[in-house]
């Protein structure tokens, strides 16, 4: 009985939240490890997906990705359109899903963001530490904080080794859009947990892995979906 009033509200959930599927290319335990390596291209990983994120193959930089066109961001901070054959050595793509907006006040930062989708889940009786929510945040901005980096200096150098000389970019007005996932604050290391965007200005002049941002004006948009890894 008790199993059966589970299965329904199971089957309710499903049907309510229309959840549709993140796919995940390469563990985020080899990223952080130092294996840059590619293990798809991004036309397999990003071709029909809403929204995606990623790094290069070598870290040849930050990848974002948006309705399947695919940027990478080079030392430049120019971002430079990515050919479906180029190699990513890690990447994330939502596909579907039933479309939620969630409002973000002017004036919120990168936690402030994380505390209005998470307060959007517990108002919808979802729990952030069971799902992975993909995010879109389209518009103006006070304040935003990005970076990229080179490609290692040295043979196994890791990710953090890297970051130690990444490349930032700060910008007082800024518009375009943020794109990226709420993963579970629990992860098993493979998984990036937390709030994690990376970004493409409206003008493709600008972009890279989000450090920081003020939104001033902003449409929020989230997908909750189901984690599908591949390649781990
Ligand atoms: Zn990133």
């Amino acid at each position: 009985m008790r199993d059966a009033i589970l299965e329904r509200i199971r089957n309710t959930f499903h049907l309510r939240y229309g959840r549709g599927i993140v796919e995940q290319s390469g563990g985020a335990g080899a990223l952080f490890n130092g294996d840059f390596s590619s293990n798809t291209t991004a036309g397999v990983e990003f071709a029909g997906s809403r929204l995606g994120l990623g790094v290069m193959d070598g870290l040849n930089g930050e990848v974002v990705s948006v309705k399947g066109t695919t940027w990478r961001i080079p030392e430049s901070g120019v971002p430079v359109e990515v050919s479906p054959s180029e190699g990513i050595a890690f990447g994330i793509a939502a596909h579907g899903g039933r479309e939620h907006q969630v409002a973000i006040p002017a004036g919120c930062n990168m936690s402030g963001i994380l505390s209005a989708i998470d307060a959007y889940l517990a108002e919808n009786h979802v729990d952030h530490e069971d799902v992975v929510c993909a995010v879109e945040i389209v518009g103006s901005f006070s304040y935003v904080l990005l970076r990229t980096e080179a490609a290692p200096t040295f043979p196994e150098e890791t990710l953090a080794q890297v970051l130690e000389h990444e490349i930032r970019f700060e910008f007082d007005e800024w518009r375009g859009t943020l794109v990226g996932f709420r993963f579970p604050d629990e992860s098993d290391g493979q998984t990036i947990p937390g709030l994690h965007f990376h970004a493409i200005s409206a003008d493709q002049d600008s972009g890279g892995h989000v450090h920081e941002v003020v939104a001033t004006d902003v449409l929020a948009t989230i997908w909750v979906d189901e984690l599908h890894p591949v390649h781990c």
